[in-house]
């Protein structure tokens, strides 16, 4: 059996930074990560289209909580303690310099995720963490005399005894330790994707695919959901801003209707009839001529408008001078709500997060140790958090492994290692 007094759970962003945390507030503690793959920091590498948004240019405790669909209240005071600033500063003094673009997403002015791996594998390395890959912790275990057994791997299984275990392990998927958690009291909301995009099979959605439309007002009849923002058509439905984000507040609406659902596109967010009607009037007026699929308002993309024409009824040439007030009526309702029905989902290539996980009415957010287990911790993807599309992920992730770095060094009484 191996003595170790912090055991992490787990080699991604939360683990990683839960372990140099620790290791870097009190040295003489014996730091070991295990992680069940064959490298660490995977999905760090791959985040962002491999440019890692590390965090999100909002500094600002109480707005910056509004990102989350899952955790807001908890960690309205996390982010009291360490918050995007503190991130921003803990790579800036690390050598890793990160820079905001225009909608607030803050990377590495490398453009390189390597260079965010590259730091936290140095840090940890500096510090004295061990790390052990190849190493799934199969059981996991609170001793009757204090602290943890683990088992890793099952064939030539290795034991290890640890005063305190952060588990950050990422999104849940049930196996042995989910179990064993739950035997511990722990509540586990079932995991469901969060940050998808919307599968739509009308040929006039498909054939658009590539174009953007920089604001679009998107929500579901029948549900608060509602988002206003980019939409980008693609082969095989819609995605961009306010798409991500509206799957991300209907995470679980939408998994219950098994991602089939109405969605509602109101292409004009800042029209009503009325002054729809008075731009068709005064087009009428001054364009009598023209014909109706060649006069895009609105700023609208022609193409768009052309489909939206199209759809409506209104034939090809047909000029506004012509247009009957049925077909008018007609239009006018598809740029305030056009109707798609959404047959089903596929995850975002750049981004995509689990809702679900480890109750966080168990969880002190002071110090993430388990109000059921002590000497447990959590941080990350694990917990029933998560955020939004644009960096607020990983910001979680470093919070809360951050919080629980320096609450498991505090007052720490070093084991003798044998
Ligand atoms: C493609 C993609 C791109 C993303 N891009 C961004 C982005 O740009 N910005 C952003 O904010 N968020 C992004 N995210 C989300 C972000 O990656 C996660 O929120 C974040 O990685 C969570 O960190 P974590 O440490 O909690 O979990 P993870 O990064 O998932 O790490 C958990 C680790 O635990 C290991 N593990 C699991 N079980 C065991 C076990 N039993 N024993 C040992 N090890 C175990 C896993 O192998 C894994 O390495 C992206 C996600 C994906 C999938």
């Amino acid at each position: 059996m191996e003595n170790v007094d912090i055991l992490v759970i787990g080699g991604g962003a939360a683990g990683y930074f839960g372990a140099i945390t620790a290791a870097q507030a009190r040295p003489s503690t014996r730091v070991v990560i295990v992680e069940r793959g064959n490298q660490p920091l995977a999905k760090v590498r791959v985040s962002g289209g491999g440019r890692c948004n590390v965090t999100h240019g909002c500094f600002e405790p109480r707005p910056l909580s509004t990102r989350y669909p899952r955790g807001a209240r908890a960690l309205l005071s996390a982010f009291s303690r360490f918050q995007p600033a503190d991130t921003v500063r803990w790579f800036e003094e690390r050598g890793v310099p990160l820079k905001t673009e225009p909608d607030g997403r803050m990377f590495p002015i490398t453009d390189d995720s390597e260079t965010v791996i590259a730091c936290l594998e140095r840090e940890a390395r500096n510090a004295g963490v061990e790390l052990r890959l190849r190493s799934p912790v199969e059981v996991l275990r609170p001793v009757p005399s204090g602290g943890w057994f683990a088992k890793i791997g099952t064939s030539n299984a290795h034991e290890i005894h640890a005063k305190r275990v952060l588990l950050a392990t990422g999104g849940w998927r049930s196996g042995a330790l989910s179990t064993a958690l739950e035997q511990l009291g722990h509540e586990i909301l079932p995991p469901v994707p969060s940050l998808f995009t919307f599968h739509i099979n009308e040929r006039w959605v498909r054939e658009l695919a590539g174009l953007a439309v920089p604001k679009v007002e998107v929500s579901v009849p029948g549900t608060k959901l509602r988002e206003t923002g980019p939409v980008l058509f693609t082969h095989w439905g819609l995605s961009g801003p306010a798409i991500l984000r509206l799957s991300a507040w209907g995470a679980r609406e939408l998994a219950e209707v098994d991602y089939q659902f109405e969605l509602r596109l109101k292409w004009i967010p800042e029209q009503n009839a009325e002054t729809v009607a008075q731009t068709f009037q005064r087009t009428r007026e001054s364009q009598p001529g023209k014909a109706v699929e060649n006069t895009p308002l609105f700023q609208l993309p022609a193409r768009l408008w052309e489909q939206l024409v199209v759809e409506a009824g209104i034939e090809p040439g047909e000029r506004w001078n012509q247009l009957p007030r049925n077909k008018a009526l007609e239009l006018g309702d598809r740029l305030l709500q056009t109707e798609l029905p959404v047959t089903g989902k596929s995850m975002h290539k750049d981004e995509f997060v689990t809702c679900g996980g480890i109750s966080l009415k168990q969880i002190d957010f002071k110090t993430m140790e388990s109000r059921v287990s002590s000497g447990l911790h959590f941080a990350g993807e694990v917990l029933d958090v998560d955020g939004i599309t644009g960096g607020f992920n990983f910001q979680a992730a470093w919070t809360t492994g951050w919080l629980a770095g320096h609450a498991m060094a505090r007052d720490f009484n070093p084991l003798s290692t044998t």
